[in-house]
């Protein structure tokens, strides 16, 4: 029921307008509370004024940690008035105005009084949140409503403005005041689990399940690690809270896991430039290896060109006629001589004046020949294979390992 404040009439709770008298039943502050706030305001800013003065005309000494100064002062002076004329004319919230409306019903009608405690904290700003959960325990446990005052006291200890007296006090000795409000609240948690009113779940690696936790908060079974994804419950709702807390155990693994991967992967990208010029440098190493094996001019005795590399059969020799020398490292090569051995493989001799080193192999009309050099005659490449067909025009390249184009190419007339 709710009393009209102009002709106490009895209202049913869910009228806006007095049935007897019309009256608004849920008025904003009237004038003497914005009066009242107007003349805090002004009041306060001229006794900071004269704090300030005093300080600065004294030149009282002051403790560093204390948030007091004469600056602070000043900026009261000027900032207490400006806010109690803005409480003076501004709108009254609607959460304020159910909160207003209840206060009023505490003695007349209780549950009237809950009622409208729950509608100001659907509207209130966070910060206004704590103070009216205080009120509405105070009647739940007036009403011996044991489970709802639990409730309102466990969602007091993690509201941001709970613990305000405290907060004060912290923040006027330089102390961080969430810090000391969240251990508060923790504190606060720690005393009921213990008296039993409130259960703690969390997720215990090494049961691998949710667990409910001891007073202190940790796995009954096992001191260390601690458990993970805390949700504090009333007794007869862990059952429903398990599945809830699992939920949230898989969603904080998995964000760990893609902060792993996000740091793994912005790692990965200097390792990776660093690999890439690494393998670079291997590769000019490799590449000014062979020039300088190529462009090394020994002094040898030109051997007999009548000695053959094998003895027998006696190769048919042609001219070959490169077409193409240009663009490789032997770039004075030329084909020495070409002919069939007895296992009627192909042996194509190339002369290198310059001399050769290195394992090199040739592709003669799109077959794999083996080339070898012969202690002996270090100026000639001996390379043979199968696949080619008297008097086939073949294309032949001759590559040194570890490089990938060729380093020498013609064509010529397979004998
Ligand atoms: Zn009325
Ligand atoms: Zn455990």
């Amino acid at each position: 029921m709710i009393q009209c404040l102009k002709c106490q009439a009895e209202n049913t709770s869910d009228r806006e307008k007095c049935q007897e008298c019309g009256a608004d039943l849920l008025p904003g502050e009237g004038i003497s509370d914005r009066l009242g706030n107007l003349v805090i305001g002004i009041l306060a800013g001229i006794l900071s004024g004269i704090a300030a003065y005093v300080m600065i005309e004294s030149d009282i000494e002051l403790p560093d940690c204390l948030i007091i100064s004469p600056q602070a002062c000043m900026f009261t002076t000027l900032a207490a008035p400006i806010m109690g004329i803005a409480s003076a004319v501004r709108k009254t919230p609607l959460y304020q105005r159910y909160a207003t409306r209840a206060r009023r019903h505490v003695e007349l009608d209780p549950e009237q009084a809950i009622a409208d405690f729950s509608r100001a904290l659907e509207t209130a700003p966070e910060k206004e949140r704590a103070g009216l959960l205080k009120e509405r325990t105070t009647l739940y446990e007036k009403l011996g409503m044991e489970e709802e005052a639990t409730r309102d006291e466990l969602d007091y200890t993690s509201a941001d403005g709970a613990y305000a007296g405290g907060r004060g006090f912290a923040r006027f000795f330089g102390a961080d005041d969430d810090v000391y409000a969240a251990g508060m609240g923790e504190e606060d948690r720690k005393k009921m689990v213990a008296a039993g009113r409130v259960k703690a779940l969390g997720y215990c690696s090494k049961c691998g399940r949710v667990v409910e936790l001891n007073p202190k908060l940790r796995c009954p079974d096992h001191e260390s690690p601690k458990p993970k994804a805390l949700k504090f419950v009333l007794p007869d709702e862990v059952e429903g809270a398990i599945p809830e807390v699992l939920n949230e155990y898989t969603k904080e693994r998995r964000t760990r896991r893609n902060i792993i991967i996000i740091v793994a992967l912005v790692l990965s990208v200097p390792l990776s430039c660093c690999l890439f010029s690494i393998a670079m440098q291997n590769l000019s190493k490799a590449i000014s290896t062979a020039t300088a094996t190529a462009s090394r001019i020994p002094i040898v005795p030109s051997p007999s060109p009548t000695q053959k590399p094998l003895s027998t059969p006696e190769p048919k020799i042609i001219m070959p006629s490169p077409t193409s020398g240009a663009g490789g490292y032997l770039t004075d090569a030329s084909i020495m001589s070409t002919g069939w051995l007895e296992d009627e493989s192909l042996l194509v001799t190339l002369h290198v004046p310059q001399c050769v080193d290195g394992n090199y192999r040739a592709v003669v009309g799109g077959n794999e020949f083996t080339c070898e050099i012969l202690e002996n005659y270090p100026d000639r490449l001996y390379c043979h294979g199968t696949g080619v067909k008297s008097g086939d025009q073949v294309e032949a390249s001759w590559y040194l390992e570890g490089i990938e184009s060729p380093v020498y190419e013609t064509i010529f007339i397979a004998p």
